[in-house]
């Protein structure tokens, strides 16, 4: 039958910890104890360089020679960790007989308590036990709680601590501190310190205890935000703890479910994206609706592929929100150019081959009739292509006009990082056979440079193939 236990945090103010032992099990636990600025005391007749070293910078006291009586009954908790078990039992025996809390490394059956695996935000701290049923699962456990948990989770509680008798001094009614408490560690403030932001952190505290302490609406605000070229686990960290705040998020067509999901449950979603038979959203439709959400005091996610700032009409939203006096901030996503490049181990640059890498896009801007590539002459430079497509042959002859080789080698890639990714190659001369291939319906980019020949091309197909055999079914 399995063990119950309660779980508790012992105070290392509160006495000694005995470690019994000097090998790698004890330094195991020794570190553990120092980390948390407990008082240790290690008895064994030979300890390994580490606890020597502990002992010579005066963090623990060592006493070399055999564990005896008197060192259990003057600890308040004791470590075996000597792998001998007579001994590992006698220290079991006497710690139980002083009413000693005590745990023997790898033998719960000796131990009144055992060592959870931890993870350390101090002063968070998480505890995780299986209770000794798999401590491979508890550590798979404590590897995704690491991964979900700001590294500087511990200075947000550190700052709240900072904030506390503030908060109380503004606002005496526990209901509007408990309103603040949430609205700052939900809000933008919060991040700002686990950005290393704190001064938008003392910002977001000031505007809300302002806002609760008069019986306002706290304000909305909006986070343009990166969503990366389609895999969910290419997100950023701080994507992800946006996406779990956000009231409202907007997004469009080049995000995918899978990111969708790992967004908090009861936000509110609004695609404005292109469907089928529908007109996409107009750019001031959407500045609007955000601007309208924001001002509902929502906190507005606005949620784009790649990157906010590469083609991605990141700083229009941005001047819109500005305009109307709403706070926004960014954060970075990965771009497609460097998402498809990972996908096809493809270097952007590389030395004596290329040594810029532009990103363009072929849609020209409005009121001008062609894109002008004469910046992507240069053969030593790796041209990144967005949204060109259709443009494909139109950029194949400006490129050569401008001097490039036509056999200089031509990624095209679709869907990068997606499980339906498609790659094809070819070179510049070839590019215009890619407006032919008709179910290349998916999002694609154009790589054009010498890198391309560098690259991991085992699954590509050839551009001019694909396209004959489209030709042939037709
Ligand atoms: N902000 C986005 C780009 C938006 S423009 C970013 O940083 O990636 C839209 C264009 O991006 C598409 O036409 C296509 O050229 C490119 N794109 C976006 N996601 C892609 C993907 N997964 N695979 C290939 N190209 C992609």
């Amino acid at each position: 039958m399995t063990q119950s236990y309660f779980p508790i945090f012992w105070n290392t103010d509160s006495g000694t910890a005995l470690v019994v032992g000097g090998g790698e099990d004890a330094v195991r636990k020794v570190r553990l104890l120092v980390a948390a600025g407990a008082r240790v005391h290690v008895v064994a007749p030979g300890a390994v360089a580490e606890i020597e070293a502990y002992a010579d910078e005066d963090r623990i006291t060592l006493s070399r020679r055999p564990v005896q009586d008197s060192d259990i009954a003057a600890a308040a908790i004791v470590i075996a960790a000597t792998g001998i078990d007579t001994v590992d039992s006698h220290c079991a025996a006497t710690a139980q007989a002083h009413g000693v809390k005590v745990n023997v490394v790898d033998r719960p059956d000796l131990s009144t308590f055992i060592v959870p695996s931890i993870v350390d935000r101090s002063p968070i701290l998480v505890a995780i036990s299986s209770a000794g049923t798999s401590p491979v699962l508890a550590r798979r456990i404590r590897e995704r709680i690491e991964a979900t948990l700001s590294p500087n989770l511990g200075k947000l509680a550190e700052f709240a601590a900072g904030l506390r008798d503030r908060v109380a001094e503004r606002l005496s009614d526990g209901r509007k501190r408990r309103a603040f408490w949430e609205l700052f560690l939900d809000g933008y403030g919060a991040e700002g310190v686990l950005g290393n932001r704190p001064d938008t952190g003392r910002q977001a505290a000031d505007e809300l205890l302002d806002t609760l302490s008069r019986d306002e609406k706290p304000k909305g605000r909006v986070t343009l935000v990166g969503a990366g070229p389609g895999a969910a686990d290419l997100l950023t960290l701080r994507a992800l703890r946006a996406l779990q705040r956000a009231d409202v998020i907007i997004y469009d067509a080049l995000v995918g479910p899978d990111v969708l999901d790992l967004a908090r449950r009861d936000a509110f979603r609004l695609y404005v994206g292109k469907a089928k038979g529908r007109h996409s959203y107009s750019q001031d439709r959407i500045n609007g609706i955000l601007i309208d959400e924001a001002r509902r005091g929502s906190y507005v996610v606005r949620l784009k592929g790649g990157d906010p700032f590469v083609f991605g009409r990141g700083g229009e939203e941005i001047s819109a929100l500005r305009d109307a006096d709403i706070e926004v901030d960014v954060i970075p996503g990965i771009t497609a150019a460097t998402g498809a490049a990972a996908a096809l181990r493809l270097p952007l640059t590389q030395r004596d081959v290329a040594n810029v890498v532009s990103f363009a896009t072929a849609h020209p801007a409005a009121g001008q009739a062609e894109p002008d590539f004469s910046a992507l002459a240069d053969p030593k430079q790796t041209a990144v292509i967005y949204m060109g497509k259709t443009k494909a042959s139109e950029i194949s002859a400006a490129l050569i006009k401008q001097g490039r080789r036509p056999d200089t080698p031509v990624a095209v890639i679709e869907n990068a990082t997606l499980p339906d990714q498609r790659i094809l190659t070819g070179t510049l001369g070839d590019l215009p056979a890619v407006t032919s291939i008709s179910d290349l319906t998916g999002p694609a980019l154009i790589v054009i440079g010498d890198v391309v020949s560098e690259a991991d091309l085992s699954t590509s197909e050839s551009l001019t193939e694909a396209a004959a055999k489209d030709r042939a079914v037709a």
